[in-house]
């Protein structure tokens, strides 16, 4: 049996693919509208089709509707197509199995939940979340001082983020408030600037340290000046 194919976003490769649609659900009808004195049968349909990339096999479902001939089609994917690749670390268990240095489990869970809010264009719940998350590792690293700013000060006296990424925290800390107290609602690239620096931030404080400490093992050590001039 051949089956119709049809391009689709694909999350898990990133990009356009061709899909198989494996199963279809079609549904139409007409209704009158009353405007001036004609009277116009409008036609209308929607469709739920399951779609199976043709690259990875995910499956996803596909809703069209149109109400009437003369407006455009309205399409919606679950889950929705994502605009962003999550870093692997965010899945923690997965993560856990391949590397032997991990992101805590609350930090991955709190990331995880805000790129649910991000694929769902929920950029307030998303900005609160990236907050949240970057609160939970500056708690994890020096314990809890009591407010976001002497937390972040305590970081930096710590020597995990240097006075440039400090800067950075002040931005996620303020687009953060200003989503819960100001009624500010981040653009799309506003999150996703928010993001990158939060992800950075995280990987920076988890993984790279211990990635150049696994290099420095691995450099061949220039010898000493006194065993040179011998
Ligand atoms: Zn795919």
């Amino acid at each position: 049996m051949s089956h119709e194919i049809t391009m689709a976003h694909c999350n898990k490769c990133g990009q356009p693919t061709k899909h198989d649609v494996i199963t279809a659900e079609r549904k139409e009808g007409t209704y009158e509208e009353h405007g001036g004195q004609e009277e116009d049968v409008e036609h209308w349909h929607e469709v739920y089709e399951m779609l199976k990339c043709r690259g990875c096999e995910t499956v996803k479902l596909r809703h069209t509707q149109q109400w009437s001939e003369d407006t455009p089609a309205t399409t919606v994917f679950y889950p929705p197509a994502i605009a962003r690749r999550e870093p692997p670390w965010v899945n923690h268990e997965l993560f856990e199995l391949f590397s032997n240095v991990t992101v805590p489990a609350l930090t991955c869970a709190l990331m995880r939940e805000v790129y649910i809010a991000v694929q769902n264009d929920m950029h307030r719940l998303a900005a609160m979340g990236i907050r949240a998350a970057i609160e939970s590792v500056m708690i994890e690293k020096v314990g809890d001082q009591g407010s976001f700013k002497a937390n972040m000060d305590a970081l930096q006296k710590a020597g995990y983020v240097s006075v440039r990424q400090r800067g950075n925290l002040d931005s996620i800390l303020g687009a953060g408030d200003a989503a819960i107290h100001r009624g500010y609602d981040p653009s799309c690239s506003d999150i996703n600037i928010v993001l990158d620096i939060a992800e950075s931030l995280i990987a920076e404080v988890y993984l790279h340290d211990h990635r150049a400490n696994e290099l420095d093992k691995n450099v061949p050590k220039r010898p000493s000046r006194k065993q040179n001039l011998q």
